[in-house]
This record gives structure tokens, sequence and C-alpha cells, in this order.
């Protein structure tokens, strides 16, 4: 099943290039009261909902993916991981280019353990990213997004994706320079998920997914997630050591080589294997 987040709040589900309206299903949520309760509820009731999403998208006229604005498909995150330098080839990559590394030693996902995106730097792919500070370089970095669909704890890794809600790409955006990551990637509209969620039975194996980025039709990077450094599985288990998981948190798995700069006017088309195709654009903030 292929979810989307559309439009003005709508929830629809894609099939064959197309948006079927199941907004109506959300109207079997709880009503939420005042705090409400840590993540994504709609995540969180997803197992729940899913029959009723079906039926209402049976029910509804369709309009062509062209026709509507993309949004991120979890809307409200806890909280957006990322995994540091998670592949070797980008540790190689990011060791030889003064740009990337600005002077600072550059280690491993192995040392560095995850960092935090503001969840204000979600976006959708309709939503572009709006780039500032543009006399520095702000890089793309493509990766398969995990989005978690059950709270847990101490969680290991041969039952990890068992509390995995569905996948999606991601851009860890990043503008370059000496501040911590954690500031450079937590720029408004610098974490992109979309086009949608997919949930994990369409999903043969999360750890060996091919997955590819262009930059106005060039390919900048291409790579299979079978060269994680930490697995989606592994990903899970750690982060869970650190802190609890709730529906709706965001895993974004780390970034191939090939990273590069992006300028306003710059158009972006990230796909990975079984998960989709979206086009992101660039502009000035
Ligand atoms: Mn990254």
């Amino acid at each position: 099943m292929k979810i989307c987040r559309y439009d003005d709040d709508r929830v629809g589900l894609v099939r064959d290039g197309r948006v079927f309206d199941a907004t109506a299903a959300l109207g079997g949520l709880e009503p939420q009261g005042w705090p409400q309760p840590p993540g994504d509820q709609f995540i969180a009731n997803l197992d729940r909902l899913k029959s009723r999403l079906e039926e209402e998208a049976g029910r509804s006229a369709p309009k062509p993916l062209a026709e509507v604005h993309l949004r991120s498909p979890v809307a409200n995150p806890n909280k957006v991981i990322g995994a540091p330098v998670n592949y070797r080839a980008h540790h190689e990559e990011s060791l030889d280019d003064t740009e990337i590394s600005f002077g600072r030693e550059i280690k491993t996902i192995d040392e560095y353990g995850l960092f935090l995106k503001a969840n204000s730097a979600l976006a959708g792919p309709d939503d572009g990213v709006a780039l500032r500070f543009v006399d520095r370089r702000n890089d793309h970095e493509v990766e398969l997004a995990m989005v978690i669909g059950k709270t847990c704890e101490d969680v290991d890794e041969a039952g990890a994706l068992d509390h995995v809600a569905g996948y999606a790409i991601g851009l860890d955006m990043t503008v370059r320079g000496t501040e911590d990551r954690s500031l450079r990637k937590s720029v408004d509209s610098y974490a992109v998920l979309g086009p949608w969620l997919v949930t994990p039975d369409d999903i043969s194996d999360p750890d060996k997914l091919d997955f590819e980025i262009t930059v106005n039709g060039e390919v900048r990077q291409k790579s299979n997630t079978d060269k994680l450094i930490f697995s989606c599985r592994k990903l899970i288990a750690y982060a869970t050591r650190f802190f609890t998981l709730h529906p709706g948190d965001v895993i974004m798995t780390g970034t191939p080589e090939g990273v590069g700069p992006v300028e306003p006017g710059d158009t972006m088309v990230a796909a990975v294997d079984e998960v989709g195709r979206m086009i992101v654009k660039v502009r000035a903030y």
C-alpha cells in the first residue's frame, strides 16, 4: 500500500500514477485532548485504519499524481533521526573533499552514532527545497527513510523491522560549514520525505534496495542499501538503546558517495526501488 498526504492535509492511496482520496478514513481516529500523546496519531493507528483506507479509496474518483501537491507523508513526527557517514564510499569522499570536511576529522557512524534534524525541517516533494546561505555549498543527500509504526525501546536487530510502518525516500539536505551538523541539516525544508509511505508488505528487503538521485538529469548518487555500515535493522536497534521511538519517527538511513551542490533553479529526481520516484525543485529562500 502506498499512502500519500497531499493538498490540504488529504490522505490518499496511490495506484498506477493516480491518487484515490481516503481522507474519510481518518474519521476513525480518536479526538485528541491536550497534551497530545507523542508521535503521529495517524501512523500510530495505521494498521487499524488500513481496511477503511481501502474502502474509502475504492469509493473515490482518482486524480492524476501530477495534479496534486505531495506533502510529507508523516505530519507530526516526534523526531527525525539522521545517520552520519553510514556508507564507506561516502566516508572516503568526505576525507578527500575539504568542502565537506571543513578541516574536521571525519569518522563513521561507528563513532558518531546518530543525530537529530529539527522536525520543522520536514517538507514534502512538492514543497521543494528553499536554500538559505546560497553563497555556501548546499548538498543533496539521497537516503532510504524508515517511518516507525509503534512505540518501542530496547529492540533487537532480529525483530527491528516489525516496528516499521513504512518506507519512503529521504533527502537529508545539508549546508556545508563549521556549525554543528544538527543545525546545518535543520534548515526549513532540508528534510524532504516522500513521495509517499510504502507499507512493509510491498518492500522485499529494505537492506537490499537500489536508489539514486539525478540533478538536472545528471546522475549524482547511485547505490544500494546493502552497502550501509549500520543496516536498517541495526539502526533501529541502536537508536532504541538511546531513546524511545514513537509512531511517525523518521530515520534517514544515511547517504552514499556522490553528494554534491544544488543551486536555485535545479531539479532533483530521487528514486528508490519498490518505493517510487519524486521530483523536488530547488529555489532560494
Ligand atoms: Mn545524511
